[in-house]
């Protein structure tokens, strides 16, 4: 019965009370964009602990980032306090991690023989490995590129394929070298006692099939499951909500143990919106949203119609978007948060002043509308596109924060660090071991490693073990031996700190010191070493905080939580760290004050969150939509939902920008206008535009009487080129007599290899005028300006 005037039910409409309080049949709630499906899922565990009197430790709730995970764990402990704790609230990842430490040893699945400390495969670890395969089998790899073998065995394991199909199904001799890359790889993990990202899921679900009363067991725990974001699970993951949810699994009870009764399926409810479905590219499967009702027979759904996040003016926008993907169900989105602005559309020259446009449009927001730059979100589509705004930002002063890019963990000297921690937990981890074998440099090269490979071989014996019997291995030079038995001391000197309990920043502290790897960077002149020092030492620092804050990580045991003795041994950090996601990395620091920092990311770790104010960048074809997009109708419509995701980020104000040039690989490259632009109602944009994009510019129709229509005289007399009219002028004239361009520090140029560059320094005069330019990512180059093909900006 409905307590209508609980305080759990306050502030929600009557769609979102039916689904809160909803009890049995599994509900679904379908939703557009910022109609409160989150909100709703998060008052419903409040609602079913503290009305229904569920335990906590009976609720599962599945969410997309760990960062999700904890906003709304936070969230249901404001309105029920503390007892919430114990609940699981994860991502699939975090809570397969959970489920397979405790079940997995000794246990025949996935070829058997895993121990519970298993380690967690990354890309770039997955991408080593891969490698390592490929070479094995002797497979030409400018034909079988690792990233992509390594995205068709993804593909597999998303759709709950094992090596073993893949072998039976494959085709082609093509298919034939991919399926056995599969196995090899898969035998390869085992040994490692390593599993990759879609093993977690792939591994859980055989468990559950192979193991009905393992399966069972959990049934029995969860009574309630849900699940936000539903649009973006793939087939493991229904699989996964299947077994814990599902009713027809006849065909599995048979080996339930001694003819055990199976027990009723848990409750469940998945919150979640077809037009954001965005992740098609790692098997997410919309059908499972559309088939929800024919996959759960009596199953209930619920629509919720209004939004609360938006302006009316960025519904329409959001709605005329995606109103022209075909095959959808159309929804009625409404705002009574009234019209509000309008949308600004700018047109940059280049990517630049797309950047200097965001950066001076923020300033104007903070200083004449009262916002603050943490109200700001700054989205693109390719993690590249934000080198600009970075540059201009660091100019400008403006703070700001990444989100994904070139990720903390990912960096080098972070990576090895890791590794090192990896090994001291799983010595069978040989993609780790092997990257610090001689790392840093300590007379170990690759002819000493293969004689190790070669008599682990033979012996059937982990790398690791091959290397404590070093003195075994024909062919190794004494020199070697002496620095591999140096080595092995190492290790095991630092293992025997993490079998005594020792913290892992103390243990991570040890590994720089005794590794030699510290001393290494430290004496090295290389300005980036000093970088890579700091990255250490904010490493140390995450352990420390990791060590001294027993906050539960995504897969801690609840039990221990209860009892306030979490875990926080080394096998517990690097469990943490290997489960960050790009969405993340999100600023959130409790101390500090954010209220000056401008989040940058792109449009896929944008999903679920709401700003104030909104920039969505680079609206270019060829840009966004991607350009592997164009000429493909279902990757067109899901660059479409991406585009919707990102236009209902905002709240209030948002802006769209396109560029004219846009340097790609280091050539400028010029594309037309986004579709996605054209999709706007003409009357909801405001176009701007800078005085040269005038020449450039071919959407008269959208100027909405802002500027100079084009064709009009002012046109043609353009105050400063855009790079892309220059190249043109340049083309048609035959070759004029090159002048060797005056350049200041603090000049852009455009160079016809490296693209935009900032001048950093200029020596010399006339002829010999040498300049110091700084190309970002290609670095910085010396150039004699009398044969650089730059220009002037
Ligand atoms: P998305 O599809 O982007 O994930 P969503 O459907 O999950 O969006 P929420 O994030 O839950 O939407 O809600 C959007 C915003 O609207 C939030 O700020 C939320 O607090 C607010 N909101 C939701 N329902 C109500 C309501 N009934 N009254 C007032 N505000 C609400
Ligand atoms: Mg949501």
């Amino acid at each position: 019965q409905v307590t209508p005037d609980s305080r759990l039910l306050e502030g929600l409409n009557d769609p979102q009370r039916a689904a809160v309080t909803h009890a049995g049949a599994p509900l679904l709630v379908v939703a557009g964009a910022g109609s409160g499906k989150t909100r709703v899922l998060t008052r419903r565990i409040a609602w079913l602990i503290d009305e229904r009197k569920a335990h906590p430790g009976s609720i599962l709730a599945i969410t997309f980032t760990n960062k999700a995970a904890a906003e709304m764990k936070e969230r249901v402990e404001d309105l029920v306090g503390k007892r919430a704790r114990i609940m699981w609230v994860s991502t699939f990842h975090s809570a397969c991690v959970r489920i397979l430490r405790k079940e997995i040893a000794g246990l025949d699945i996935g070829g058997g023989g895993f121990k519970s400390n298993f380690s967690i495969y990354d890309a770039a670890d997955s991408k080593r490995l891969m490698t390592l395969v490929l070479r094995d089998l002797d497979l030409d790899p400018k034909r079988y590129q690792p990233s992509a073998v390594l995205h068709w065995v993804s593909d597999h394991k998303n759709e709950l394929r094992d090596p073993d199909d893949a072998v039976k199904d494959a085709k082609n001799g093509f298919e034939e070298a991919y399926a056995s890359a599969y196995v090899n790889y898969q035998r390869r993990l085992r040994e490692a006692n390593a599993l990759d990202f879609d093993d977690l899921i792939m591994t859980t679900v055989q468990m559950f099939q192979a193991f009905p009363d393992i399966r069972e067991n959990y049934r029995r725990r969860f009574r309630h499951v849900l699940v936000d974001e539903y649009q973006d699970t793939n087939h493991a993951q229904y699989s996964l909500i299947h077994q814990l949810c599902g009713q027809s699994l006849e065909e599995h009870d048979e080996a339930l143990a001694g003819g055990a009764e199976r027990v009723p399926p848990s409750e469940l409810m998945v919150v979640g919106d077809a037009d954001q479905s965005i992740y098609a590219f790692r098997g997410a499967d919309i059908r499972n949203i559309l088939d929800f009702e024919q996959d759960f027979p009596d199953a209930r759904t619920i629509l919720l119609e209004q939004n609360y996040r938006s302006t009316q003016t960025i519904l329409n926008a959001a709605n005329a978007v995606i109103g022209n993907n075909r095959g959808r169900t159309p929804k009625r989105l409404w705002s009574d948060a009234g019209d509000g602005e309008r949308i600004v559309g700018f047109v940059a020259d280049d990517g630049y002043d797309e950047a200097r446009f965001v950066s001076e449009e923020i300033d104007r927001l903070v200083d004449e509308h009262g916002l603050r730059p943490a109200d700001v979100a700054v989205f693109y589509r390719t993690n590249a596109q934000s080198r600009a705004f970075e540059e201009v930002f660091i100019r400008t002063g403006q703070p700001y924060k990444v989100v994904g890019g070139v990720r903390f963990y990912e960096r080098r000297e972070v990576r090895d660090a890791l590794a090192y921690l990896r090994v001291l937990v799983n010595t069978a981890d040989e993609v780790s071991l092997r990257r610090i074998l001689n790392t840093p440099k300590r007379g170990i090269g690759e002819r000493a490693e293969a004689c190790v490979a070669a008599l682990a071989d033979r012996e059937r014996v982990t790398f690791w073990e091959a290397l404590v019997r070093a003195e075994e291995a024909p062919g190794l030079a004494t020199r070697s031996l002496k620095n591999i038995q140096a080595f092995v001391g190492i290790i095991q000197e630092l293992q025997s700190m993490v079998a005594a309990d020792e913290r892992p920043d103390v243990i991570l502290e040890s590994v720089l010191e005794r590794s030699g790897y510290l001393a290494e960077l430290e004496a090295s002149d290389d300005p980036q070493d000093d970088t890579r020092v700091e990255n250490l030492a904010e490493l140390v620092a995450v352990a420390r905080e990791f060590a001294e804050d027993p906050q539960p990580g995504p897969s801690a045991d609840p039990a221990e939580v209860e009892a306030g003795t979490v875990a926080v041994g080394l096998g517990d950090f690097l469990e943490r760290v290997a489960l960050v996601a790009d969405a993340d990395q999100i600023p959130d620091s409790p101390d500090g004050d954010d209220s000056g920092v401008v989040t940058l990311m792109t449009l896929h770790t944008a999903k679920g969150l709401e700003f104030p104010v909104v920039f969505l960048t680079g609206l270019e074809d060829g840009v966004f939509p991607h350009q592997r997009s164009l000429g493909d109708q279902p990757e067109l419509e899901e660059e479409r939902r991406l585009a919707y995701v990102g236009l209902t980020r905002a709240q209030q104000r948002l802006h769209v920008s396109r560029a004219l040039v846009r340097s790609a690989w280091g050539a400028p490259v010029h594309n037309p206008a986004s579709r996605f632009l054209d999709e706007l109602p003409v009357d909801l944009v405001d176009w701007r535009r800078t005085a040269s994009a005038q020449t450039q510019w071919g959407r008269p129709d959208l100027s909405s009487g802002q500027g100079a229509p084009l064709g009009s005289p002012t046109a043609t007399g353009r105050r400063n080129f855009s790079s892309a009219a220059l190249r043109a002028d340049a083309a048609a004239k035959a070759k004029p007599a090159r002048e060797i361009p005056q350049l200041d520090p603090g000049d852009r140029v455009l160079h016809d290899s490296f693209g935009m560059g900032t001048v950093v320094s200029v020596e010399g005069a006339a002829e010999k005028a040498v300049a110091s330019i700084d190309f970002g990512s290609e670095g910085v180059k010396r150039l004699l300006l009398r044969y650089a093909p730059v220009e002037k900006l």
